[in-house]
């Protein structure tokens, strides 16, 4: 990679070139119509393409590519969930993170740094045990540490807080990392176009033509399409997408807001959380202070961000970075997130035969924009679930057989 930087750099003239082609027009029909041009769905089309052959595929896009949750994430990616189903299907995403790069042939610059979530009680200390426990079962590298560890793994994080909320320890995931958000999309993006995927962007999908229980005909505000198999992969509006085709999903929306500060000298290699401040930081790349914490507390469907959530991420921020307190903040921006009722996603079918879902992704779902996407795109092509998602099946509510990692979610997303 820098050899061929290097040489580009050096060149006489410099080629324009284009990641993706132009929005085509439109043709009568597809094999596979995947609506919504973030993550999940560029990266299903990418392995649909490349794994199964079918290229005969349209993503529509009402917008931008990557401009829906996919690139407003705080790109947390880790394995260290509750359940041993969760656990299964994320450590499998990570694996997929650790070789994106070389497999696109594009930089998503993937860092696995660790991630440490801290313990202000003997309480939380001992959930943190159950996780550890579920995680070395699993084989992902997960265990609790005390508070000196705490000081070694981030020697500036203050670990009495003012007496508010005292370091007891933490629950270190040396797989945890983080990547480039907007990169992931336009690696997916950019290879699934070189297999002939058509990506439409600013074409939004207003409803469907049914026969039966088939869907027949996508429609979109540029015209009616047919489509052999529909994929929906539309972040926040996975509700409202569902309602247009005939039936209801088990999700509401909440706001998610997080925010950045100017570029700081490098101090924090790990990422960091606390569950009872509500509170998570990272450094990116250009020494931006990258603050998030939980979903608003209300529902609403709108991107708006708040002074109150503001305040209160800044609040968890100087608890832990106290000389952080001159540092200016540059951007601020929110999300709307997809919450199923057990903070897990859904995936596989749906009450329509020829219609797939990959949705309920709230405020986790960057970390499997990989493995949803490869493990969706064998669930369209074969027709057959993969055991790996079998768990996440839309019925599971009706079950009652629900994969509940809401305290393994919290404010770590
Ligand atoms: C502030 C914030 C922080 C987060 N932090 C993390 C994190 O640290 N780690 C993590 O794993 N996850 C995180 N998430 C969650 C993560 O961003 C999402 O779960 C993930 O990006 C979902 O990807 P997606 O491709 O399914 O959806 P999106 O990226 O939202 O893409 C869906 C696309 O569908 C399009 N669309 C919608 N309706 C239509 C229509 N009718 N026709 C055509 N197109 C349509 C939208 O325009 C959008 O581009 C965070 C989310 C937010 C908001």
């Amino acid at each position: 990679m820098p050899l061929t930087l290097l040489r580009y750099g050096l060149r006489p003239r410099h080629v324009s070139f284009r990641d993706i082609p132009p929005t085509p027009e439109l043709k009568r029909g597809y094999d596979v119509v995947i609506i919504g041009g973030g993550g999940h769905g560029l990266a299903a089309a990418y392995y649909l393409g490349k794994a199964h052959g079918i290229r005969n595929v349209a993503v529509l896009e009402k917008g931008y590519l990557a401009g829906g949750n996919t690139a407003r994430n705080t790109t947390t990616i880790r394995s260290n969930y509750l359940t041993e189903e969760s656990i299964r299907f994320y450590k499998e995403g990570v694996g997929l993170f650790a070789t994106m790069s070389d497999d696109l042939g594009f930089n998503i610059m993937f860092s696995q740094r660790g991630q440490l979530t801290l313990a202000h009680s003997e309480g939380a200390l001992r959930s943190f045990h159950l996780r550890a426990e579920m995680g070395k079962h699993m084989g992902t590298r997960t265990e609790v540490v005390d508070a000196k560890t705490v000081r070694d793994l981030c020697p500036h994080v203050n670990l009495d807080l003012g007496g508010l909320h005292e370091v007891t320890g933490g629950l270190w995931h040396a797989d945890g990392g983080t990547a480039r958000h907007d990169a992931v999309a336009w690696g997916y993006a950019k290879r699934a176009a070189e297999l002939g995927v058509e990506i439409h962007q600013r074409t939004e999908v207003t409803g469907f033509r049914k026969a039966g229980d088939r869907v027949t005909h996508v429609v979109t505000g540029r015209g009616e399409i047919a489509a052999g198999q529909v994929l929906q992969a539309v972040g926040g509006l996975n509700g409202q997408v569902a309602e247009m085709a005939g039936f209801r999903l088990p999700i509401r929306c909440f706001p998610l807001q997080a925010m950045v500060t100017q570029p700081l000298k490098p101090f924090l290699d790990i990422l960091l959380s606390s569950a009872d401040l509500h509170t998570y930081l990272v450094q990116s790349s250009r020494g931006e202070i990258v603050i998030g914490g939980g979903s608003d507390p209300y529902q609403l469907a709108s991107t708006r961000s708040t002074l109150d959530q503001k305040e209160h991420l800044a609040e968890g921020a100087l608890h832990l970075f106290p000389f952080l307190h001159q540092v200016k903040l540059l951007r601020q921006w929110t999300g709307i997130t997809d919450m199923t009722p057990d903070y897990s996603p859904i995936m596989g079918a749906s009450p329509l035969q020829n219609y797939w879902l990959d949705c309920g992704w709230g405020t986790w779902g960057f970390k499997a924009t990989p493995v949803a996407g490869k493990r969706m795109a064998e669930a369209v092509a074969t027709g057959r679930v993969p055991d790996l998602l079998r768990p996440f099946d839309l019925r599971r509510f009706d079950r009652f057989a629900l994969v509940n990692e809401m305290g393994a979610t919290a404010a770590s997303h």
